[in-house]
């Protein structure tokens, strides 16, 4: 494997294959290709691979889900297994687990049939596939972030990457991802590029939707906090963060902070509880908010502390504040200790809430939209457009229930759009 740490020289090569985007679907299929023997250059925008992958259920990564019968297993793609049957013969559950166990990576099968390896760690599926693109001789552009694809008329000729410079090959397997979790770098890149190309893309929905706590405070409903910090834990690991207006509702939170993370909340319970970390004091440290107390305790030396905080919280979100705290709400600012201000200032930077759910998500649909499957070969994963164009993972329209089965739609489709890109390379070759 080489690490090409400038464009220039990559962009001097004609290469057999070049993958775009190295997520699960693009490593697969980049892997898989160059152990045929093609020249395979695989693109990613991050400095590392897999982003995305190493947060995947909760950390721990849902490989795929074991289940025995394929009818029952593309059963759950729902209308969309029909497309699905020729793929999964060709490469299915068996192969997946298989591919997994002789690279060491042994796996346990949880509820529900969901495969997860026995370390417990997603870090040992990306370390497989990183093994399997070195033991291949996959080079990987990092840090290079396409910008489009040029084509003639029935074929890509060339990705365009930020900065100027071209990568040309004989064929390509887009694979940029959805757009859930942008931040691992699935910004929706492929789907523009797609469109342009002339691909009907459904647009990706999100799924804004508020969400309910298993103990909503009730009578703060409508307190609004402008520009909360707020934080998602699962098992007490931090999972994501962001800033924003957060609205306390009824039956929990809404607002727009909260609705723009209501998707990886919904992601992550289905790997277990979720608890919402809010921070009211986001713009200062521990020690600003203990000396802000403490000048407020001293400023309202003689008023009662329920009287003396509306200043600083909402006052519909003191008796919430001051009981999460132990403090009796009708004591003195003067005779609050320096223990109970202390723990007064940690709720305020730690206001910690279990989710309940995420209200709708019976009928949201996570990571819906993509490419539609009757534009695809799935015989090859390959566009009925451009001949030399291989799609595949998330830029699929294919809607899937949560127990690994999108990992094995991406371990599937990259493994077809890279056999078949090394195979028609090597065809053209021949004749
Ligand atoms: C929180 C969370 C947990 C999940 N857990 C599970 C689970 O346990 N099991 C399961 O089956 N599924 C899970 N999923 C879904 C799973 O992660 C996705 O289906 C899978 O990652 C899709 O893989 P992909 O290779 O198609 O795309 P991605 O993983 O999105 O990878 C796309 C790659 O392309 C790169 N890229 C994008 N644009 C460009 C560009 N312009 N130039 C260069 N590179 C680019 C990106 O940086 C990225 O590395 C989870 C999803 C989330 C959000």
């Amino acid at each position: 494997m080489q690490i090409f740490s400038a464009i220039e020289a990559a962009s001097e090569t004609l290469w057999d294959v070049a993958v775009i985007g190295g997520g699960p679907a693009g490593m697969m299929a980049a892997g898989r290709a160059a152990s045929l023997g093609a020249r395979v250059i695989l693109i990613e925008k991050n400095h590392s691979l897999g982003k995305k992958l190493l947060i995947t259920g909760g950390g721990r990564c849902n490989v795929t889900n074991a289940e025995p019968d394929r009818q029952k297993f593309l059963a759950k793609y729902k209308d969309d297994g029909k497309f699905l049957a020729s793929p999964f013969a060709a490469w299915g559950i068996l192969e997946t687990l298989d591919f997994f166990h002789t690279r060491n990576m042994q796996t346990k099968v949880e509820a529900h049939q969901r495969v997860f390896p026995v370390s417990d760690s997603s870090q040992s599926v990306w370390d497989v596939l990183v093994a399997y693109l070195r033991e291949s001789s996959v080079t990987i552009l990092s840090d290079a972030t396409v910008t489009g694809l040029s084509t003639d008329e029935s074929n890509v000729t060339h990705a365009n990457i930020r900065g100027g410079k071209i990568i040309r090959a004989k064929s390509f397997v887009l694979a940029t991802g959805g757009t859930s979790h942008p931040e691992t770098g699935s910004t929706g890149d492929g789907y523009t590029w797609l469109r342009t190309l002339g691909h009907t893309v459904r647009e990706p929905s999100a799924s804004l939707v508020p969400i309910a706590l298993t103990e909503p405070v009730k009578d703060a409903a409508g307190v609004s906090l402008p520009d909360a910090k707020i934080t998602l834990f699962q098992n007490n690991v931090k999972q994501a963060q962001s800033r924003g207006k957060v609205l306390f509702t009824h039956v929990g939170l809404s607002g727009p902070g909260i609705l723009n993370m209501s998707r990886e909340v919904d992601e992550l319970l289905k790997y277990g509880n979720v608890t919402i970390e809010l921070d009211l004091m986001a713009d200062m440290g521990y020690e600003k908010v203990n000396a802000s107390l403490q000048a407020l305790f001293k400023e309202n030396s003689n008023k009662v502390i329920r009287n003396a905080l509306r200043t600083v919280v909402a006052p519909a979100l003191v008796p919430h504040i001051l009981s999460r705290t132990g403090i009796d709400p009708d004591t003195a600012c003067h005779s609050v200790t320096r223990d109970s201000r202390i723990a007064l200032m940690k709720t305020l930077k730690h206001l910690r809430f279990e989710v309940s759910h995420v209200l709708g998500s019976e009928k949201a649909i996570i990571t819906s939209g993509g490419v539609a499957l009757t534009e695809i070969d799935f015989k090859t994963m390959s566009s009925h457009m451009y001949e030399n164009l291989y799609i595949i993972g998330d830029l699929l329209d294919i809607d899937r229930p949560s127990g690994g089965y999108s990992l094995q739609l991406c371990w599937t489709t990259g493994y077809v759009a890279g056999s078949s890109a090394a195979a028609s390379v090597a065809n053209k070759k021949n004749k």
